[in-house]
């Protein structure tokens, strides 16, 4: 099966089970907008669990909030975003199809690195154990002229990008002939800016009515409540602010699922920081994060640093944390050395101090900022598409089966009596009544039992427990393990023990 043919398997798969549905989809559907169905809204709120008390209970000095969507519009001309969140829009003007000027020159050079690897590839297979790979990346002459090609590329991009040179964005499309990839043409119009915020207008009466925002970042709603909680929390620099909430942006080309929405969700944590001190604090946040991705057990090779070399105008450091969907390596989480730049802003145009008085040095100063920011859609869809999985058994039937971490999983045990008659299904709901203390349950008495084993594979059920006839004589149930597809016999009581070992966070926690 091509990357492509799984992708769409698993689209077709989170709606068959509940995870996520189109919005609005009998109005045939809102365009990168979706709604998480009755599991996907479970295995959402067991990511942002694990995040927030990742962020919250695990570090004494990161305290969380939760900000409103609606702010003074104030907030995004200081931000910046009235002026410059925008994004380089060109349309072919053949297919009428438009596209992101930055992203179009991206994928391209994307394509050169792909054939770097792929020459890279070819030699390890001929050398065998005599390859030595740094040698053959700095003497291959292919290589070195894709490299030369996607540097090169890489280079110009840039400086246009930064000076906002539309004209040398576009020559840079043609120089590079890069072609619509629906007409096949290089039919383009002029690159313009695009602003990316969604507007409404607050008030009663439409003539004195205020256009407001619906927030793009979360990150503002932290900047602006700095002071409540610094004061009100007594909290000593360097200390954090962690909220996870919407966000909105009209994203230009909306597509690969809910890789990049509309409406989506971001759990953010600003650290406030002495001036001087941010670099070190920067690189803390870094390895922590990346130990907090690593302990969901994905795979360690899935994860690699992007470190930007265009840095925003108000940044010092920038890392991405890019993630291997089934569409390639991309964006998963960003890791922002911000310096002073926000609450400074907020200083001058609210008019209000920004300030830390610090008692260790007797200074008051404008804190600096490292911020890490996640989309929690995003993670879903790093979890859900890595854990997707069609297997085929030796008895030859096929099985497809979500391999989420147990920690994520939405049902964390499902209770099964073999029959519906001869008192089983009393004891499996006095079983169940004594688990769903503890853990989300599902209990299911339709069809033969290897129908339901099937389908709580299929929803990423780590357990499942099978109460029989002689459950009643013994107390004993057969517990089944959903990876390993493997069966055993244990007393009613040792269940808890033997699920809590595995779905709780403690042991994840203990990683990072
Ligand atoms: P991209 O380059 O992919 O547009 P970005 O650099 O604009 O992302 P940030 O502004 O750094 O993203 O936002 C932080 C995080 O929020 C991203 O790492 C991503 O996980 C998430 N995010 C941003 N835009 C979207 C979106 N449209 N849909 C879903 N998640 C998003």
């Amino acid at each position: 099966m091509t990357q492509e043919e799984l992708f769409k398997s698993l689209i077709a798969h989170a709606k068959e089970y509940g995870f996520i549905f189109q919005s609005s989809e009998i109005y045939d559907g809102l365009s990168a907008v979706y709604d998480y169905g009755q599991l996907g809204a479970e295995l959402k709120n067991n990511i942002k669990r694990y995040w927030w008390e990742a962020m919250v209970r695990l570090n004494e000095n990161i305290v969380g909030i939760d900000s409103a969507i609606f702010m003074h519009p104030k907030v995004w001309e200081a931000s910046g975003h009235v002026g410059a969140f925008n994004d380089p829009l060109i349309d072919n003007k053949d297919s009428k199809k438009r596209y992101r000027a930055d992203v179009l020159l991206e994928d391209h050079i994307a394509k050169i690195e792909e054939k770097i690897e792929k020459e890279v590839e070819k030699g390890s297979k001929r050398f065998g154990d005599s390859f030595d790979e740094a040698q053959f990346r700095s003497t291959n002459p292919n290589i070195l002229r894709n490299r030369e090609k996607a540097d090169d590329i890489t280079r110009r991009m840039n400086e246009a990008l930064n000076s906002n040179d539309l004209e040398a964005v576009k020559q840079l499309i043609i120089d590079c002939e890069i072609v619509c990839p629906i007409s096949g043409s290089r039919n383009w119009t002029d690159v313009r800016q695009f602003n990316l915020m969604f507007s409404t207008q607050m008030g009663s009466v439409s003539e004195d009515a205020n256009i407001i925002y619906l927030r793009p970042e979360t990150a503002q709603g932290i900047f602006v409540n700095f002071l409540n909680v610094q004061k009100t929390g007594r909290m000593k620099i360097p200390f954090g602010i962690a909220q996870i909430g919407k966000a909105f942006r009209n994203e230009i080309v909306a597509r690969q699922f809910i890789f990049r929405m509309r409406e989506f969700e971001q759990m953010e944590m600003q650290f406030f920081v002495r001036p001087g001190e941010e670099m070190k604090w920067y690189e803390h946040w870094k390895e922590k994060r990346l130990a907090w991705h690593k302990a969901l057990g994905l795979g360690e090779s899935k994860y690699r640093f992007h470190n930007h070399e265009k840095l925003a105008h108000y940044a010092n450091a920038a890392a991405d944390i890019e993630f291997e969907f089934p569409f390639g390596f991309k964006e998963l989480e960003g890791i922002h050395s911000r310096t002073d730049f926000d609450l400074s802003q907020h200083q001058k145009f609210s008019g209000r101090k920004m300030q830390y008085f610090d008692p260790e040095t007797n200074e008051s100063y404008v804190p600096y900022v490292v911020e890490t920011s996640i989309g929690l859609d995003r993670t879903f869809l790093a979890v859900y598409s890595t854990s997707y999985c069609e297997e085929r058994l030796e008895n030859g039937e096929e099985r497809v089966v979500l391999k989420l971490p147990a920690v994520l999983a939405p049902v964390k045990v499902a209770v099964l009596p073999l029959v519906k008659k001869d008192g089983l299904p009393e004891k499996a709901r006095e079983i169940m009544g004594d688990l769903k203390f503890d853990f989300n349950c599902q209990y299911d008495e339709k069809d033969s039992i290897g129908k339901r084993y099937r389908r709580q594979d299929a929803i990423g059920t780590p357990y499942c427990i099978t109460i029989d006839h002689q459950t009643l004589e013994d107390g004993c149930v057969t517990i089944r393990e959903r990876d390993t597809m493997a069966q055993e016999r244990v007393p009613v009581e040792k269940v808890r023990g033997i699920v809590d070992e595995r779905v709780s966070l403690r042991k994840i926690f203990e990683k990072i």
